[in-house]
């Protein structure tokens, strides 16, 4: 970057306001971030992060468990619980679902999600359950998990994460028929605020058949239904 004046994250965003980008805590922008620059953004990061520690008056040069703090911070975000809005949407190959054999019913995945609220950031951990009616294209049963963990993996609201899976899901996938059910525990109603342990929030999304037709809609419940009965959250 040219300008030296300005730290690269301001570069960034002057670049995005350009362009009318949205960068919300819960937008995806690998188009502006790539592996290049993060080595950088993290620096900027751990120093910003260093002077949070010190109005907090941490000590960060006599504490051993504070020493390294501000870089473990700014790597954990960049790398982990916000890497799904700096890396791009993971692979999804998907096959040919169209000859005569092809499978017509109903897929219901469910898959493990770590997330954060974009309000507190504080940690929210639950499960989807994302169910398709297949469509002329099929991908490998892990790569939904890899698509929703994508979306979880940013700061979310619960019921925008849910809407992100769907329509993610139905991009991947082709399928207009789409049901995402998300069930998950927040951090910020269980440490803070409330300090309502078993605080507990449900968020469906239904598209297509799913919505329309009540014996899909039934359907789905009922699999969510099996697949709890098999694996208690
Ligand atoms: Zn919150």
């Amino acid at each position: 970057m040219s300008d030296t004046s300005k730290n690269l994250s301001q570069v960034i965003r002057e670049k995005m306001k350009r362009d009318n980008k949205r960068f919300w805590a819960g937008d995806n922008i690998s188009d502006y971030v790539d592996d290049n620059v993060k080595p950088e953004l993290i620096d900027e990061a751990t120093e910003a992060f260093e002077r949070v520690l010190d109005s907090l008056l941490i000590d960060r040069e006599t504490d051993p468990n504070s020493k390294g703090i501000a870089r473990r911070l700014a790597k954990m975000y960049f790398n982990e619980i916000m890497a799904g809005r700096y890396d791009p949407r993971p692979d999804a190959t998907a096959f040919p679902n169209d000859s005569d054999d092809r499978y017509e019913g109903m897929l219901v995945v469910r898959s493990e999600l770590r997330s954060m609220c974009s309000h507190h950031h504080q940690p929210v951990s639950g499960v989807a359950y994302i169910g398709i009616i297949a469509a002329s294209k099929l991908i490998g049963l892990s790569k939904y998990t890899r698509i929703a963990q994508w979306c979880a993996r940013r700061g979310t609201l619960q019921e925008e994460l849910a809407n992100d899976i769907a329509r993610e899901i139905a991009k991947a996938t082709g399928a207009t028929d789409v049901g995402v059910y998300v069930q998950a525990v927040h951090g910020c109603c269980e440490n803070r605020g409330i300090m309502a342990h078993s605080s507990l929030t449900q968020t469906t999304v239904l598209m297509g058949a799913f919505k329309n037709d009540q014996g899909t809609k039934k359907e789905f419940f009922d699999n969510i239904k099996l697949q709890q009965d098999f694996a208690p959250r």
